[in-house]
């Protein structure tokens, strides 16, 4: 699942190419991208003739803001992402997975391709943004200025296990199974042990690790490991990076010992039994 790094590379990419392009027409080919089961039929006449103003991002949420006041928000769940078309582009080979698409009076395109169809897209006024995230209990976001160690340490006051409380977006917004996985190695922290029982020197590392290993993936254009492409199409290179993540039986690069792989909260985690004991 796309998870900060990624939706922030497809933020930086998309601003730099659908701006204040004119929306010729939209459509949509999965009635399940949308919550709002009319949006299917009508977005094409509500976003046509509009423009994107700005493109941002709360956690793993994109969020467009639209010259006639209104807001498309987009998540891109399991295997959702944004893809960039100019007009001289041939149709590729991935196209029949396009679930939405706009169309640009430039002759460019945006496509939302989505294998699984868990991908979501909203449009709302702008003024509605500040309820929709209050009503999902969106946490601060990991990289925003209000992230600081004594909100997170805030956060991570908890019975559960740190590896859960990385993911739970109500508590800390933009983690994922990959990037908590690499967090939680970097400042030699069990994914098991419980949030409560974290000390002060404890968190400070969990603190530092979550900027520096969502900058590194961010520097490296995200994680391919599966469906996740950058918006030209071209994979990201974190796969590269990652120490732990998905690399079970294999030594630990920081000594030697060999990668273990638990299940916590449903999900594969990732840890050194050596660096990171309990
Ligand atoms: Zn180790």
């Amino acid at each position: 699942m796309p998870e900060l790094p990624e939706v922030e590379t497809t933020v930086r990419a998309l601003r730099r190419s659908i701006l204040h392009k004119k929306i010729k027409s939209a459509s949509a080919s999965a009635h399940q991208l949308f919550e709002n089961k009319q949006l299917f039929k009508t977005i094409g006449a509500i976003l046509r003739g509009d423009t994107f103003i700005s493109i941002g991002r709360h956690g793993k949420y994109l969020i467009f803001l639209l010259k006639s006041g209104r807001v498309m928000l987009a998540h891109m769940k399991m295997t959702g992402h944004f893809l960039v078309r100019d007009k001289r582009q041939e149709t590729s080979n991935k196209d029949k997975y396009i679930r939405f698409m706009i169309d640009f009076a430039d002759g460019g395109a945006l496509l939302f391709s989505d294998l699984r169809k868990f991908g979501r897209i909203w449009l709302m006024p702008k003024s509605h943004l500040g309820k929709f995230f209050q009503q999902r209990r969106l946490a601060k976001d990991a990289l925003s200025s209000g992230f600081t160690e004594e909100y997170l340490h805030t956060q991570l006051i908890s019975p559960r296990p740190v590896k859960s409380l990385l993911l739970d977006q109500t508590r800390i917004a933009g983690l994922g199974n990959i990037y908590s996985d690499e967090v939680l190695w970097t400042s030699r922290i069990h994914p098991l042990r419980k949030g409560s029982s974290l000390t002060e020197a404890e968190v400070k590392r969990i603190f530092k690790a979550i900027g520096a290993i969502l900058k590194l993936g961010i520097k490296t254009g995200g994680s391919s490991i599966r469906d996740y492409r950058k918006p030209d199409g071209s994979p990201g290179y974190f796969q590269t990076k990652r120490r732990v993540y998905q690399r079970g039986g294999e030594p630990c690069p920081r000594c030697g010992a060999k990668i273990k792989r638990i299940v916590i909260a449903q999900r594969g985690t990732h840890f050194c039994p050596r660096c990171q004991n309990l």
